[in-house]
């Protein structure tokens, strides 16, 4: 059940639903899995660009990240149910990593950003696997740098380039891929980094 506002298809799901029942059987599974979290900043994106709108639909699941995005489906007939916050999301992919001893990988932000997100992440999710991490001030095109990633076989690949970065990075190089969950997280690891 999806929500299409401006061509894209929202997940139309409570964040507990569309984790259990569609995204962790995608883990379980070691099936490749793109998520973007659409706020209504990168809506408005995908309307400036078709080239940007094209990498969105390639994702497997596009979430309603912002109110905003709420209140455009009231002009449709099927109201979103939930907003599903990316940082949330993200949380939440987290814990679970923790739990199945899941494999992540940490590309994205400064260099020191992306050390501390690594260290926080070490403290909280003792359980999850560190399969590498590299700061995000790479060109989108560097292939060694994403067959290294690919390499390392991560379960999960948080992707904090912003957008369009995140997307066209993860779009780029999925293919190289044997598994994965890939989501872009935006300035998340800012946040975590505090
Ligand atoms: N970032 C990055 N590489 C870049 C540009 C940005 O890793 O080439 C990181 C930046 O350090 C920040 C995150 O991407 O951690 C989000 O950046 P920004 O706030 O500019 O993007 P937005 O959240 O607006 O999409």
């Amino acid at each position: 059940t999806a929500v299409t506002i401006m061509g894209i298809d929202f997940v139309n799901e409570t964040k507990e639903k569309f984790l259990t029942e569609y995204v962790y059987p995608k883990l379980t599974h070691n099936q490749k899995c793109f998520i973007v979290t659409a706020n209504p900043e990168i809506v408005m994106k995908t309307r400036e660009s078709k080239a940007f709108k094209k990498l969105v639909k390639q994702a497997n699941y596009v979430v309603p990240d912002g109110v905003g995005i709420v209140y455009a489906s009231k002009f449709k007939k099927q109201l979103i149910k939930e907003r599903i916050p990316g940082y949330d999301l993200m949380r939440d992919l987290l814990a679970k990593a923790d739990q199945e001893s899941y494999s992540c990988y940490f590309l994205g932000a400064k260099e020191h950003v992306n050390e501390k997100v690594v260290e926080q992440i070490k403290q909280k999710y003792p359980n999850i696997t560190i399969a590498g991490h590299h700061h995000g001030y790479i060109s989108i095109n560097d292939n060694s740098i994403a067959d290294k990633i690919a390499s390392s076989h991560p379960d999960l690949i948080f992707v904090a380039l912003g957008s369009p970065r995140q997307e066209e990075w993860i779009t780029t190089h999925m293919n190289k891929f044997n598994k994965g969950l890939f989501m872009g997280v935006g300035g998340s690891f800012d946040v975590i980094a505090g």
